[in-house]
């Protein structure tokens, strides 16, 4: 791809990032109740930045989603750390990821399992995924374009599916695409605003499992077993949507440092993306 910044190109720029990424897992992720070691690592090795737009990779560590093409986003780090310790992972598992997206959070999974396959419905999306994840030599990570609602059949069973879109409802093919004792965690709603972030876990060959446990908000999963299409309009809605309440929550906090408000500030421009 040669558009990545390397340690060679801007060895300042990558330390600050560094020291961004740490801070951010400790206070927004760790102070926020994870605690699955595997998954903090993980959070601590990936570089958002490089998964990001470079116009966009300033606030890799801001505790937000950031708008992506095709008028999605890359999930908010602390989400995506909550969703890989909801899984309930021991490190070497094969996982299928549904909604590859920026492929960010596949990354932050193979820093945990052996193999991560990871379906994104959007081609550009899925393009861009392979070669950034190709360019970080993440080799373990293998990215398809299609219906991630149908799973990835060739590559099952796996010992964790994790979706990163919000569906109507579980999709039968993904509770079958799990091994016995397999855990799925998808956010599942009525709305396509609104979603439960459910974990189902296959007891047995004909048996499943499954637990609330979180409120949260995703971009809808488009798909056969998914919703049929987006409500017209919606996705930069949502991505604007995302944005505000992250500012929102941010101007609440105290202590700021300058930079950080700063930060904000621009980040509040992107509001008015078109
Ligand atoms: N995991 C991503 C990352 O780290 O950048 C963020 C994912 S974004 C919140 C959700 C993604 O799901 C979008 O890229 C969207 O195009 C994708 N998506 C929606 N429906 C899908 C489907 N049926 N199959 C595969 N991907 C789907």
């Amino acid at each position: 791809m040669g558009s990545l910044a390397s340690k060679e190109d801007h060895p300042g720029e990558l330390k600050s990032f560094a020291s961004l990424r740490e801070e951010m897992v400790e206070r927004n992720i760790a102070a926020r109740g994870v605690r699955d070691e595997l998954v903090l690592g993980a959070m601590r090795k990936v570089p958002r930045e490089l998964f990001l737009p470079k116009n966009l990779r300033e606030f890799a560590y801001e505790d937000s989603p950031l708008p992506i093409a095709g008028g999605q986003t890359v999930s908010q780090p602390y989400i995506v750390a909550f969703m890989a310790e909801s899984l309930l992972l021991k490190g070497g598992e094969k996982i299928l990821e549904i909604g590859a997206g920026s492929g960010y959070a596949a990354a932050v999974l193979s820093e945990i399992a052996a193999q991560v396959y990871t379906v994104e419905r959007l081609g550009q999306l899925a393009d861009k995924a392979a070669a950034t994840l190709a360019d970080l030599a993440y080799d373990d990570v293998r990215v398809l374009h299609g219906d991630g609602t149908r799973g990835w059949l060739e590559h099952s069973p796996y010992d964790a599916i994790v979706v990163t879109a919000g569906g109507p409802q579980v999709p039968e093919s993904l509770k079958a695409q799990l091994k016995i004792g397999g855990r799925l965690v998808i956010p599942v709603g009525a709305d396509q605003r609104v979603q439960e972030l459910v974990r189902v876990t296959r007891v047995s060959e004909n048996e499943y499992r499954s637990e609330d446990i979180a409120d949260v908000r995703f971009v809808p999963l488009i798909g056969e077993e998914g919703w049929a299409i987006a409500k017209e309009g919606e996705a930069r809605a949502r991505v604007r949507g995302a944005l505000r309440r992250f500012l929102r929550k941010r101007k609440r906090w105290s202590g700021t440092s300058p930079t950080q408000r700063n930060r904000a500030h621009r980040l509040r421009g992107l509001i008015s993306i078109p």
